[in-house]
């Protein structure tokens, strides 16, 4: 038994699966991935051994594994005393960086999980419209909130129209809020908003819908929701957890020109410590209390350690020549993969929006357009956990989730050794024939 499967066994006596989070199930291994630490672009197994990781923290570590200036922020954090529970000038000078860089955001409040953003985008936005429904996009990911948790990957038979709860346990009443929609559909979108859109408190989606394969929004589709949830006066929420900083400072909603009423942050934000918010125009955020009746209270809100790192990222991503070299690094591995594909004959390709992306194998790759989520059921999902257990054989680190990316520590080198694993990987799975390539999207 190797040293991770034995921590697994220890692990499991404690802990359900041996694990924090259930997404830390590693499908293609069947057992949790066990690192002893991580630095810039690389983890390391608990016996040392080297890998180049394309799951950077599930892209909280858009900066790199312990970047020095992350580091240097946490010892201040401790010089000053590990606060939580105060404020000082560390919280707005991070608010004041987080409004001056992001289109949409006027007033904000700071979160630690992305679960807990959403939650209380939707709360907000019940209370400042005073209306009920919630519409959510199928295949669109926004954590563990219970008023969300709907349609997240879905079989066929369990597909939209049909609504049906991504975990067990939640009440019937819950599902009478929430309307789920296909994404880039214009007519569902048009007939439902404008029908429904008196009772509608807040549409909420991801801007590029990286969860379900890195799949964008038709052109005029986010232009259409936000003409539509403006005339009947319902929030719109740009869940940018996952998409946010990954091309630039502002976010999806700076590349697309499309600027929604509430947004919500968080990922790569921190640095790798627990960071999120929620924020939007002062017209809605002026409803938060103690301006208004939207209750935002937490003991660990906003803790002094996330505030240091969240202004070190933000020292960080404004180094001159930063993004260009993030999305240089990333063009060169994207077009690597695209390059190994073809010379393989291999059906797939990757969808990427800035640094994050997803590999699409067999159908889905076939087509020239993926609309939404129903388009990706038949990605091979066996043959996809198959490739990322080989590519750990040959020393690239990749979750069996649907979304991937380097960091802007990677260097040329490591995107050199990533794409000298994946070919790897793949000349490997291609050997072994095809096998079983059944298996569900969803990662938990
Ligand atoms: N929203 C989106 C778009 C996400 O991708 C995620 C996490 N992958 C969440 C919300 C939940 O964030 P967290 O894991 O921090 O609770």
């Amino acid at each position: 038994m190797n040293k991770n499967q034995e921590q697994w066994k220890i692990a499991s006596r404690y802990l359900p699966g041996g694990v924090c989070s259930s997404a830390r199930i590693n499908k293609g291994l069947g057992s949790p991935f066990y690192i002893s630490r991580a630095s810039g672009g690389k983890v390391y197994d608990l016996e040392g051994n080297e890998y180049i990781d394309l799951c950077t923290s599930f892209g909280s570590a858009l900066v790199g594994h312990n970047h020095p200036k992350v580091g240097a922020a946490l010892h201040e954090a401790i010089a000053m005393g590990l606060m939580c529970s105060y404020e000082n000038e560390a919280h707005a000078r991070l608010a004041q960086r987080i409004v001056e860089a992001i289109p949409g955001i006027e007033m904000l409040r700071f979160t630690l999980s992305g679960t807990e953003t959403t939650y209380y985008a939707v709360k907000l936005a019940r209370e400042y419209t005073g209306r009920t429904f919630v519409v959510k996009f199928e295949g669109h990911f926004h954590g563990f909130n219970d008023y969300l948790a709907y349609n997240y990957w879905p079989t066929r038979e369990q597909a939209w129209p049909n609504i049906t709860p991504a975990v067990d346990g939640l009440p019937e009443y819950l599902q009478q809020g929430v309307i789920v929609l296909p994404f880039n559909d214009f007519e569902a979108a048009d007939e439902t908003l404008t029908r429904r859109g008196h009772e509608i408190a807040a549409v909420i989606l991801e801007p590029v819908n990286i969860n379900s394969g890195t799949i964008y929004p038709r052109p005029g589709y986010l232009e259409l929701l936000r003409h539509l949830t403006a005339e009947k006066g319902i929030v719109l929420i740009f869940d940018e957890i996952l998409s946010g900083f990954r091309t630039g400072p502002g976010c999806a909603q700076a590349e697309f020109g499309i600027t929604p009423d509430l947004s919500t942050i968080g990922k790569a934000l921190g640095a790798g410590v627990p960071l999120s918010a929620f924020g939007g125009s002062r017209k809605i955020m002026e409803h938060v209390s103690p301006l208004g009746k939207a209750n935002h209270s937490g003991t660990f809100n906003a803790p002094l350690f996330s505030m240091m790192t969240g202004n070190a990222f933000f020292d960080i991503i404004s180094e001159p020549g930063f993004y260009e070299n993030l999305l240089g690094r990333c063009q060169r591995l994207y077009d690597g993969i695209g390059e190994i594909m073809k010379r393989l004959q291999f059906v797939g390709r990757v969808q990427h929006f800035g640094a994050r992306f997803s590999f699409l194998f067999g159908p889905p790759a076939e087509k020239e357009y993926v609309l939404n989520y129903q388009d990706m059921i038949d990605n091979q999902w066996g043959l996809l956990n198959r490739f990322y257990k080989a590519c750990l054989c040959h020393g690239v680190y990749i979750h069996t989730m649907q979304h991937h990316g380097i960091s802007a520590m990677h260097t040329d080198e490591d995107v050199d050794r990533a794409l000298e694993g994946i070919e790897a990987a793949l000349r490997d799975v291609m050997a072994e024939g095809r096998g079983d390539e059944s298996g569900a999207a969803a990662f938990f």
